[in-house]
């Protein structure tokens, strides 16, 4: 039984089908795919939300097929990225079903460098989930399920019990995946408080959740509203309450700028975050050139020795200054191939040097400011980081003048290839973060820094944002942004140090971003009474310290209540410690959801094929 229909499930699909010819003996099998939103795209990626929201990957960044970069067991079934699949809708060689208009045109007009809509997506996910199924062999058969799933039961040594909302009779089968994926949560005491206070004084306040699943409606026109969080939600709330409400936008010819025409029924938002500035953009332009050869200084041998040392290592002191080193390294590599008219010294003198510099000493700085000398070609990840730390600004209109210069500035740079060691530091976050799976949940700080650094939004939003914020429609606040409940005046109250004795006060606040993992306050009930399971055959679920369910890193078992991999019960996906990359994979990266789902169906067939060469079994993901 699988529970959850989205990529995770959908891929897991696509690894039993590949595997299935080697390691299933050809008897029946029943598979139940258990999850109250479609197959393919699930929840996220589902048809039934607004065409306006986009995907935050370029469409040539995406795949659900394996190709010879995939270091698998199993065997690789190439297939098309959702670029390639839109152009075969192109070339007529694809014809796809109960499209509408709106999608038909769009597939066509896709480019490789198209950020696609989620319906698009979510076309694509139905496709891939087709294949999957009509690729498994005669004996196998898929049920749906559309149902919530709300418990599991069955010993370590027994058939499993799936039991669905509404449903008096639960689906049993032998082994149990849960492909999970993001999950709502309970609020926390800071968030419960401000709901309370919210409550008591008539006001609004919408906690972290999906925003296309937010009742928006409670944001009244020309009304302020005070938002937190700059990351991907605040893109999605940003376009809903735009363009969603009737805005549009008008393109200057000659100069590409963007104009926004309200609606008037648009809110004022007034959006702050800890560092104040939107995230970095994505960059605009494709590699070309010598790769930097990655790991160089944080691969599998420093993970290895990270690990063999006693207890957790601490991310700060152990971790951190391997990564700054590899991204200096993946910076420098591209800035001295690429650019070398910039630098003043040899590669290999360069190089040699900074191998013996300690990562952050003054000896390193000595150096880069002696190879490098145009400071913007050097790489300040303490700037890159934090670019309102210390700046003041005299008032609101000003800062406004300044995050607009910012945001500039950033999608000027990300777009253009005199910075191509942006790009290789880009590929140096990838690299680690493909590293960082092997030490588990350690540094939270991290996975936000590697999204604000390498999955901001695309260009063209940025390029929305300056014209909703010329417009009026949205006002920065400034960096380490914090939200006072005022008791006396029964309002929220912003303020930032970036303007320093000034504040905004509104009589709503947005929490724009998702829910963090939590398995504590999850709002799953599968999950939830997992969690809470205990006794004969509540081997429960072990959950770490950042509330991800801990699983092995061979096969994805899941880890229970007294530390042991149970034989029958697997999690894949990012509300596991064993999360990927958290997105879809791009193309020849060996990416590790693909190996994760690979060991996961051979585990699951290998399993099965023992269990059915017992007697007369049927299958056994079954009924
Ligand atoms: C809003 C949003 C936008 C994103 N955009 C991008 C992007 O542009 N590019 C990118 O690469 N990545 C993106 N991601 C990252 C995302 O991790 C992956 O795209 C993908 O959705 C993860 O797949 P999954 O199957 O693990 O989880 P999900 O997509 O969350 O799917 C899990 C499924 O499990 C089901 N489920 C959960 N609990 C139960 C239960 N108790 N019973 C039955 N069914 C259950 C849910 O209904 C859901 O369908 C985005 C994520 C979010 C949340």
């Amino acid at each position: 039984m699988i529970v959850g229909a989205g990529p995770r499930g959908t891929g897991l699909l696509e690894r039993i089908a590949a595997n299935a010819a080697e390691l299933y003996d050809g008897g029946r099998l029943d598979i139940h795919l258990v999850d109250p939103f479609p197959p393919g795209g699930g929840r996220v990626w589902r048809h039934e939300q607004s065409p306006l929201l986009w995907m935050n990957s370029m469409a040539e960044d995406v795949t659900m097929f394996t190709d010879a970069s995939v270091e698998s067991e199993g065997p690789i079934r190439p297939g098309p990225s959702l670029a390639e699949w839109s152009a075969r809708i192109r070339s007529g060689e694809l014809a796809i079903t109960g499209f509408d208009g709106q999608l038909d045109a769009e597939a066509r007009d896709l480019t490789s460098q198209s950020f696609a809509s989620r319906r698009l997506q979510s076309a694509y996910m139905r496709w891939v989930y087709e294949q999957a199924t009509a690729a498994l062999p005669p004996g196998i058969a898929v049920h749906l399920h559309p149902h919530r799933a709300v418990r599991v039961t069955g010993s370590r040594e027994g058939r499993q019990s799936v039991w669905l909302e509404g449903r008096a009779e639960p689906v049993t089968g032998d082994l149990v995946v849960l492909a999970l994926g993001h999950l709502d949560a309970e609020p926390d005491a800071e968030q419960r408080g401000l709901a309370a206070f919210a409550a008591e004084h008539g006001l609004v306040h919408l906690p972290p959740e999906f925003t296309a699943d937010s009742d928006l409606s409670v944001l009244a026109p020309g009304e302020p509203v005070i938002v937190r969080g700059f990351g991907l939600a605040f893109v999605d709330l940003m376009v809903l309450l735009t363009e969603g409400r009737g805005g549009r936008y008008e393109e200057d010819g000659a100069s590409g700028e963007l104009t926004y025409h309200p609606s008037g029924q648009e809110p004022v938002l007034h959006i702050g975050s800890r560092r104040g500035v939107p995230y970095r953009s994505k960059i605009g332009y494709a590699w070309s050139g010598e790769r930097p050869p990655l790991p160089r200084y944080f691969g599998p041998a420093q993970v290895d020795e990270l690990l063999a040392r006693p207890g957790r290592p601490d991310f700060r002191r152990e971790i951190w200054p391997l990564i700054a080193k590899e991204l200096g390294f993946a910076h420098y590599h591209e800035l001295f191939s690429a650019h070398p008219e910039r630098t003043t010294l040899t590669w290999p003198e360069f190089d040699a040097r900074y191998a013996a510099a300690d990562p952050g000493s003054a000896e390193l700085h000595a150096l880069v400011a002696a190879a490098v000398p145009d400071p913007a070609d050097r790489l300040d990840l303490a700037a890159l980081d934090q670019p309102l730390a210390g700046v003041r600004f005299g008032d609101f209109d000003l800062l406004q003048e300044g995050l607009r210069h910012h945001i500039t500035a950033d999608l000027a740079r990300r777009h253009d290839p005199a910075y191509s060691p942006d790009l290789a530091v880009f590929l140096g976050l990838l690299s680690v973060y493909g590293q960082m799976l092997r030490l588990g949940d350690i540094g939270e700080w991290w996975h936000g820094f590697f999204s604000y650094v390498a999955s901001g939004p695309p260009g063209p939003r940025l390029r929305q944002l300056l014209a909703l914020s010329k417009a009026g429609v949205v006002r920065f606040l400034g960096a380490d942004t914090s939200v006072a409940a005022d008791p006396v005046l029964g309002v929220f109250r912003a303020s930032s140090p970036s303007v320093p004795g000034a504040s905004v006060e509104a009589q709503a606040l947005v929490e724009a971003r998702l829910p963090g993992p939590t398995v504590d306050r999850t709002r799953d009930p599968l999950l939830r009474s997992l969690h809470e399971q205990y006794g004969e055959d509540g081997a429960g679920v072990t959950s770490t310290q950042a509330g991800l369910v801990a699983v092995t890193a061979e096969d994805g078992r899941v880890i229970d209540r007294s530390g042991r991999p149970h034989p029958r019960r697997f999690a894949l996906g990012p509300h596991t410690d064993a999360r990927s990359a958290g997105a879809f994979t791009r193309p020849g990266t060996n990416g590790p959801a693909f190996r994760q789902n690979d060991a996961t169906a051979r585990a699951l067939l290998t399993f099965l094929r023992a269990a059915s060469s017992c007697t007369g079994c049927t299958g056994a993901l079954s009924a």
